[in-house]
């Protein structure tokens, strides 16, 4: 078996089970492995640490698949981590057919790496590491077995691709997909999810709980959504009763396909009011024109993927929480996330907080936010915990 071994002291982290061997750490590669084989990763001492995929000239040298000195990486292996993944979702959440949910969830499912997402019976695949990409085979032929998809779609085309040295593949794997666009159900709603031109795999998945908690307080309000995609929380809001939506996004495929979700709803376009437009600038022209809501959502994307980045994001979501702060009506609510890795739940309060204390109001916070369960944080992995939100209310 080919050996990565460690430099001394750099074991500690894999004793905690954190899956990930940064290049700092290795003191030397043993054997012929290429990117995406399977490695032994070994302390200085010689203690087994375990069974890694080998990526030797990306920043993460390696990604432990399991701590198990025995454990073989083959087809039946990805069978069993595959089925074990959406066994639990199957178990605990029994989303209906036609629901979307996230059915493998990277490193705190096991398969580092690793996107899958169902949206009613079809599946959405996105690989970004070496080792998944080597087993890609075995991983599709898995996902078709177990979850008998009318079509497999792959959409291994984010950002982090380039750091593991893997180019983009997207496309159509198994089965037929007539158009791209597919329906599901969620809470109660009906959306449009565009996989092959949408962002990540189509939708936003782990904010599926959150647009209803956010929608349930709608009742009567005028809401402002911000950062808005295909419009979840917007449909989430008009299905409660609220009095006016103003959806913010700058891209126009993102409202064309918001606007076909409304009417899909048959929910009338009066109430709302659709803004082609960048969030910053728009929330400052309204509040030159004296605009108010009672709610507003602030849902931007990845300002800081790495705590490195974390200063420039503070600054962009101190930006946007200051003028929500603003356009409240006294009463008003805030219903703010932060996607961004680098930004920790703690750091994303100090933000808010200081957000309100600059915009000159007292708030309280009477929610907090998560992804939804099906999308697990492994306690050895606290990188997987990336979304949280406050739901803030001003006097
Ligand atoms: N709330 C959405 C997900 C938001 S994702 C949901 O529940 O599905 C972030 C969105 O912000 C994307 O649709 C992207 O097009 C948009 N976006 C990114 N930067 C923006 C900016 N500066 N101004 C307006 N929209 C922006």
């Amino acid at each position: 078996m080919n050996k990565i071994i460690l430099k001394p002291g750099r074991e500690k982290s894999l004793l905690r089970r954190h899956p990930w061997v940064f290049s700092g750490a290795v003191a030397r590669i043993e054997g012929k492995a290429a990117a995406g084989d399977t490695v032994h990763v070994v302390a200085a001492d010689g203690q087994f640490l375990g069974v890694a995929a080998l990526n030797p000239d990306a920043n993460i040298s390696a990604r432990v698949w399991d701590w198990h000195e025995a454990t073989q990486i083959n087809t039946a292996f990805f069978h069993r981590r595959l089925e074990a993944a959406i066994g639990i979702r199957r178990t605990l959440f029994a989303r209906k057919s036609a629901e979307a949910e996230r059915l493998v969830h990277g490193e705190s499912d096991g398969l580092p790496g690793l996107i899958v997402d169902r949206y009613a019976d079809v599946v959405v695949v996105q690989i970004t590491s070496a080792g998944c990409n080597r087993w890609r085979e075995a991983i599709i032929e898995a996902l078709q077995r177990i979850t008998a998809a009318r079509a497999i779609y792959e959409r291994s085309d984010a950002d982090v691709l380039e750091l593991e040295g893997l180019s983009a593949r997207t496309g159509l794997l198994r089965g037929e997909l007539d158009a791209p666009v597919v329906e599901i159900t969620e809470n109660g709603i009906r959306l449009q999810v565009d996989v092959a031109g949408g962002h990540k795999t189509g939708f936003y998945l782990d904010q599926r709980d959150n647009r209803l908690r956010v929608g349930e307080f709608a009742a009567g309000r005028d809401v402002l959504n911000c950062f808005s995609y295909t419009g979840g929380f917007t449909l989430q809001a008009l299905a409660h009763g609220a009095a006016s939506v103003a959806s913010i996004d700058s891209s126009a495929d993102a409202l064309r396909l918001a606007r076909e979700n409304v009417r899909l709803n048959g929910v009338s376009q009066d109430r709302c009011e659709w803004v082609d437009a960048d969030v910053f600038q728009h929330l400052r022209k309204l509040r030159d024109q004296n605009r108010h809501f009672d709610l507003i959502i602030l849902d931007p994307p990845k300002f800081a993927p790495t705590a490195a980045t974390a200063e420039r994001a503070a600054r962009g979501y101190k930006d946007i929480n200051l003028l929500g702060f603003k356009l409240l009506r006294p009463g008003g609510l805030l219903a703010t996330f932060s996607c961004s890795g680098g930004v920790t739940a703690d750091l994303f309060r100090k933000i808010v907080a200081g957000a309100a204390l600059d915009a000159g109001t007292d708030a309280q916070v009477i929610g907090q936010f998560h992804s939804t369960p099906d999308h697990p944080v492994s306690l050895a992995f606290p990188e997987g915990e990336y979304l949280k939100g406050l739901l803030c209310r001003v006097n």
